[in-house]
């Protein structure tokens, strides 16, 4: 096959096991457990009248990117749209790093990471995470070309102070993606940072904290003049007419955000005194996620055991250091998880 041996040679993502029978307690994705705002809907439905699906869509969002930039304080022009943030990161890669060039990130994290350098024919080198999910300082990666950091960072669900982004930041001295797919859940971000420097990025994305993972939708916020590079990147109609719809809506309804956050934050603490009370080392998340260990045990029969009873949690090794990532469910899902590892412990 004359396919690039970059590719030939990479394995590939896989995403998260999506089975989406009715009766299964789904805590394997990091899911939002309630629906979107009715408004969501409400667009939608307004969306498929008069001839809006027969012309393009509007290339920036524009509508989007106006809701957005008051709802988060930021200039529109700073904002760039997605087909989930996904898609941002990979605009990302592909305006900063050359082949042959170098991508930074901690670890354990986000593995589609390793999956863009590798496409990008770029190399890809980590730094671990300490015991207590903190960096070394000083950052030891020089001359990376992107270094993407997560906060929240996944599996973990823990986030870097204000203060450590900070210095973070000014010890990388290069191009740094804020990957905020989680930051909604957290009490602070990487906004800030990424309005004063050229070098931070921040993404976010719809599916976890607005419900709409099955629409597609992120947005990258950083200074207009690094937009108008990434904008040369993107495919000019990367997100439809629907999803603008949607993600302009859902982000309209700040009400209906405050409501589902508080109702997860809630079911994030229970989660994390029950999981403890039944063995578990749990580590405190600022995330939809716990993220769960044990010595006394083995983890992926737990796992496996749970999906017996239609339970999907997600099980994640990396090199040897295991865990369970649980998706905070609702009230009712928790309450079938806590009872199912009751009676499988
Ligand atoms: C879920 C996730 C994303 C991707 O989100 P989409 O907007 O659905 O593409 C990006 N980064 C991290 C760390 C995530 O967990």
């Amino acid at each position: 096959m004359s396919v690039r041996s970059n590719i030939l040679a990479m394995s590939g993502y896989v995403p998260g096991e999506q089975l989406n029978d009715a009766d299964i307690v789904k805590l394997n994705t990091n899911e939002n457990p309630y629906p979107p705002s009715p408004m969501v809907f409400h667009a939608i439905r307004e969306a498929l009248t008069g001839d809006k699906l027969r012309k393009y869509p509007q290339p920036m969002g524009d509508h989007f990117r106006k809701a957005a930039g008051q709802v988060l304080g930021v200039d529109p022009d700073g904002i760039l749209i997605g087909n989930g943030s996904d898609d941002l990161l990979t605009i990302l890669t592909r305006t900063f790093v050359p082949e042959g060039g170098l991508i930074a990130s901690p670890t354990p994290s986000y593995i589609l990471y390793r999956n863009l350098a590798e496409i990008q024919g770029s190399r890809f080198e980590t730094v671990r995470f300490d015991e207590s999910w903190k960096l070394p300082s000083p950052w030891p990666i020089r001359g990376a070309n992107l270094t993407f950091l997560p906060n929240p960072n996944s599996p973990s669900g823990t986030a870097l102070t204000p203060a450590e982004l900070e210095r973070f930041m000014a010890e990388v001295a290069g191009p740094v993606v804020c990957d905020e797919a989680y930051g909604d859940f957290c009490d602070w971000n990487g906004l800030l940072l990424a309005k004063s420097s050229p070098n931070v990025i921040v993404t976010r994305s719809l599916s976890k904290s607005y419900s709409l993972a099955g629409i597609r939708f992120g947005f990258a916020v950083a200074q207009p003049q690094v937009v108008r590079q990434m904008l040369k990147v993107k495919d000019s109609y990367n997100c439809d007419v629907l999803s603008l719809a949607a993600a302009t809506a859902a982000i309209e309804d700040q009400d209906y955000f405050r409501s589902v956050k508080a109702k997860i934050v809630a079911t994030r603490g229970r989660m994390e005194v029950e999981l403890s009370r039944l063995g578990f080392t749990v580590t405190p998340s600022t995330a939809n996620f716990v993220w769960c260990r044990r010595s006394d045990r083995p983890l992926k029969p737990i796992a496996e055991e749970l999906k017996a009873r239609k339970i999907l949690v997600r099980y994640m090794n990396y090199d040897g250091y295991d865990g369970l990532r649980i998706s905070v469910g609702s009230d009712a899902e928790i309450d079938k998880l806590l009872a199912a590892l009751a009676a499988i412990l």
